[in-house]
């Protein structure tokens, strides 16, 4: 395994534009689709977030994006169900998935949406890269697994921001975030060095910033702002923010 330490950010990239310090601060929603007709032609880079119902994805999504109410954050989980879009400042794309597992959703709901989901991350060109978020005290659930099996195979990169860390200790939290490092290494042997785990709180802001640093890798604006280290899974001296795994430069998806 390898860890990620954020670098003092927004240097000039390779092209000579300004490095984007807050890759998701002034995102505008662009549009919402219900199904796989309504997708937007696949052009800019593509960010998905996906998470089960209630993990925290809207409000990670608003701290990100440093807004109160971008994503709708709700104490009403599983209500959405359809695909936001929204338009980052670099002109990519942040596409908030449905939340999903909430009980109250019926069955022939779920199926569909788990369908859908899993054909998008499976298939969508223009995705650099999947951020899933877990809340760290539940740990991997089996959609989340399911919805990894179903991106992995990209070869593209993922960012699992374990999150509500602030509920737990210190000790607590690290046990969680090794759990979760256990869980993807005997689940997914060959592809968990795609994945990197940033332990999160959205109320503490802890993890915004090598969060960040993945993100603006993934959009090409990185320019080694994220260091690759190499550490071991389970060492124990290290202070937050981190991150887990190998986030590697996306697998680039031909256009077309
Ligand atoms: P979503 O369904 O995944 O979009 O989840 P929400 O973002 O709506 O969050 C669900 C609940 O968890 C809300 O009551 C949030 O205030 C709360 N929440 C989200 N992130 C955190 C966090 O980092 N710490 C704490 N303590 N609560 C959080």
């Amino acid at each position: 395994m390898r860890r990620v330490r954020p670098k003092a950010a927004n240097r000039a990239n390779s092209l000579g534009t300004p490095a984007l310090k807050h890759p998701l601060q002034q995102a505008e929603f662009a549009l919402s689709i219900a199904n796989d007709a309504q997708l937007p032609p696949p052009g800019p880079p593509e960010i998905a977030f996906a998470g089960r119902s209630n993990a925290g994805k809207s409000t990670a999504i608003n701290v990100l994006a440093n807004r109160t109410r971008l994503a709708f954050a709700s104490k009403t989980p599983g209500r959405t169900q359809q695909i936001n879009f929204f338009r980052l400042r670099s002109g990519a794309l942040l596409a908030d998935l449905p939340g999903y597992g909430y009980a109250a959703v019926p069955l022939a709901l779920k199926r569909h949406w788990q369908g859908f989901l899993g054909r998008y991350v499976a298939t969508r060109q223009s995705l650099v890269g999947l951020v899933l978020i877990v809340d760290a005290r539940h740990g991997l659930a089996d959609l989340d697994v399911e919805l990894l099996s179903s991106f992995l195979g990209s070869g593209r990169p993922v960012l699992l921001l374990a999150t509500k860390m602030d509920k737990l200790t210190t000790s607590k939290q690290r046990e969680a975030e090794q759990d979760i490092v256990r869980a993807l290494v005997t689940t997914f042997p060959a592809q968990s060095a795609q994945v990197a785990v940033v332990p999160f709180s959205a109320t503490r802001r802890m993890g915004v910033e090598a969060a960040e640093a993945v993100l603006r890798e993934w959009l090409g604006e990185g320019d080694g702002n994220a260091v690759l280290e190499e550490s071991p899974a389970t060492s124990s001296k290290e202070k937050a923010p981190r991150t887990r795994g190998v986030p590697r430069g996306p697998k680039r998806p031909s256009r077309g």
